[in-house]
């Protein structure tokens, strides 16, 4: 709307009853409602409840925060406070680790400042002055931030005693903040530098209304609650210790049954689709790394070693290995397209501070293929990667959404490769009648992709396919065919990964399911009780049926009441529990018990095995 110089823009939103106006726009730039116009301008309200209007929000919270801190920690340093996704932090120095408890008096101080509803003021100062501001207040951080800032002027804002380094927009008054959360405290360092001493970053969440807030954390408990590591370790899937190193995982009978069945999925639907499975070393000399360009760009996620003074590196991809299989011979034409397939155990070297459970680790494996064609041929060969995605995600019973990258302004390759590459990439995605999303500008120098990202139970996505066109490989390792017309042709080569790392699936599959895994995904699908040891040779014997007709069973053990073995299995997760005792004996027949929905009564073990079956869905 256009609004005449010399208005101040609080008073306006009071006068016209505009709600929830917490910024404006001026004239398309970002300012606080407390502005005043200096001429007849095209303004726009920020809303509390919109992106930008959170993130202000947010930003001012981090502002209130670090007062709270400064009035409770005397000498408090402060390097920067940024609204994030969901929330904002700030990074402080007060000399001591900070506590949970403290994060509930940080809070408590954080609700009088709010109380006191003190307006934010925006200050102008020449950097000078701002720095010597913060040389007084002997905060090294501050004057370090502001000292690499080139402009000659600085803004800094002020709610009652308290001043901060920042070119805003703020909140017009502390009182505007009413819905927040102090969350947790990690160590961070200053500008990431590891050298510099350790500061700590305090996480807080904030929103427009009550009901938001108390969404958000709900969600947060939930995401707790189902955290792969928590799970992994209660349902003894696999674990990951500082003996062994950070990063690589040691998957328990369970866990490496999971991945077992996972595995076997891929490679009967890699087989069903026309793909060759191909194997490379692990090692391959540091040269090939060059020629790929690996060296020169990747050579920092990589680990290198030495056999009898050469060097080599260790895959963190697949690809050379499939291309040295293409290259074993000379290719014609009538051979293509070829798809190579490996469930490639790769090394990324991840600094320990980012790893994450399996979710970043320093050792996978992707379900990796390559796929080798022509032109003409490209096409065909994404629709059927995109048919196979929405095959997997079906079976996991997941939702997913997809995303194109095209040309980046810097890219190798012709502008007839590209657009023949994006335009079959497209092709494939209208093919798929699936809505999709564009990220102009945004592909790989060396190609354009498509991602697709997984929707989990409580809504988070996940990447899992990529299916990326690359120029540049082919060309550095002179990769050809002979063509119909008898001349050598360059072929095009697609990466593509259908669930991605194992290792993460499977702990997006944990966090999606809470480890309470569908029949077919049950690393142990059934157990057999006997109430007493009297009846162990009975539960032996259905113990071996089941093994024998490939259920996963195992069978309880322990001298304890049938009660407490029921709660084991029930803390184990376990989809079944085939209870036996003396009129089971009798009638040679189990007790099923299902977890969840509770006594199903007695049938014959060939009943269960049928029943077991019609419900893993014949998937495997
Ligand atoms: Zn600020
Ligand atoms: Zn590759």
């Amino acid at each position: 709307m256009q609004i005449g110089s010399n208005v101040n823009l609080f008073n306006y939103t009071k006068e016209q009853k505009i709600k929830n106006a917490i910024a404006a726009k001026v004239d398309g730039k970002i300012v606080d409602l407390n502005y005043t116009l200096q001429k007849d301008s095209d303004v726009e309200f920020i809303d509390i409840n919109s992106k930008e209007g959170l993130e202000i929000l947010r930003h001012s919270a981090a502002h209130i925060m670090a007062q709270a801190i400064e009035q409770l920690f005397e000498g408090a340093k402060f390097a920067i406070g940024p609204a994030i996704e969901n929330g904002f932090y700030y990074d402080v120095d007060v000399g001591r680790t900070i506590t949970p408890d403290d994060l509930k008096l940080i809070e408590a101080q954080m609700k009088k400042i709010v109380a006191s509803n003190y307006p934010f003021k925006r200050i102008e100062l020449s950097k000078q002055e701002a720095l010597q501001l913060f040389k007084n207040k002997h905060d090294e951080y501050k004057v370090e931030i502001i000292e690499s800032i080139n402009d000659e002027n600085v803004s800094l804002y002020q709610q009652g005693n308290f001043i901060d380094f920042c070119r805003g927009p703020h909140i017009p008054s502390t009182g505007y903040l009413k819905y927040f959360k102090l969350l947790s405290v990690a160590s961070a360092y200053f500008r990431g530098d590891e050298s510099r001493p350790s500061m700590q970053r305090i996480y807080g969440t904030a929103f427009a209304t009550k009901e938001d807030l108390d969404n958000y954390l709900n969600f947060l408990e939930e995401v707790k609650k189902r955290d792969h590591r928590k799970l992994g370790k209660e349902l003894d899937l696999f674990s990951i210790n500082d003996e062994v190193g950070a990063g690589f995982v040691i998957w328990h009978p369970k866990g490496a049954m999971l991945r077992e069945i996972i595995e076997a999925f891929e490679k009967k639907e890699h087989i069903k689709r026309g793909y060759e499975f191909v194997r490379g070393p692990e090692l391959l000399k540091t040269q090939l790394w060059k020629i790929s360009g690996h060296y020169d760009n990747y050579r920092e996620n990589m680990y290198f070693t030495e056999i009898e003074n050469v060097s080599f590196g260790i895959k963190p991809m697949n690809c050379l290995g499939h291309i040295q299989v293409y290259k074993s011979r000379l290719r014609s034409y009538k051979e293509l397209p070829k798809r190579f397939f490996e469930l490639g155990v790769v090394h990324r070297h991840e600094k320990s501070g980012v790893l994450h459970g399996l979710l970043r680790v320093r050792e996978f494996t992707q379900d990796d293929a390559h796929i080798f064609c022509t032109k003409e041929q490209l096409n065909d060969e994404i629709i059927g990667v995109l048919d196979f995605v929405q095959y997997a995600m079906g079976i996991f019973g997941f939702e997913y959404e997809m995303e194109i990258s095209t040309r980046p302004e810097k890219s190798i390759g012709t502008d007839e490769d590209w657009e023949n590459a994006t335009n079959a990439l497209i092709n494939a995605l209208e093919n798929t009648k699936r809505p999709y999303q564009i990220n102009e500008g945004d592909g790989a120098f060396y190609g354009p992709k498509i991602d697709v990202k997984l929707k989990d139970a409580i809504g988070r996505k996940w990447q899992c396919a990529t299916i990326q066109c690359d120029f540049t490989l082919p060309e550095r390792f002179n990769l050809d065919y002979i063509d119909k017309d008898g001349l050598p042709k360059r072929p095009v080569m697609v990466h593509r990964v259908i669930l991605g790392s194992i290792e993460r699936f499977i702990a997006v599959l944990i966090e999606n399911y809470s480890g309470d895994f569908p029949l077919w995904l049950s690393p142990i699908q059934a157990r057999v009780i006997p109430v007493s040891e009297k009846f162990e040779d009975y539960a032996n014997l259905v113990y071996e049926n089941l093994r024998k007709s490939d259920i996963r069973v195992d069978i309880e053990k322990r001298n304890e009441t049938i009660g407490k073995k029921i709660r084991f299995a029930e803390l184990e997760k376990i989809p079944y529990v085939l209870i036996v005792g003396q009129k089971e004996y009798d009638s040679q027949g189990v007790a099923v018990r299902k977890r969840k929905i509770g006594d199903l009564g007695l049938c014959s073990i060939n009943e269960f095995i049928e029943k077991a079956k019609i419900e893993s869905g014949g998937v495997l």
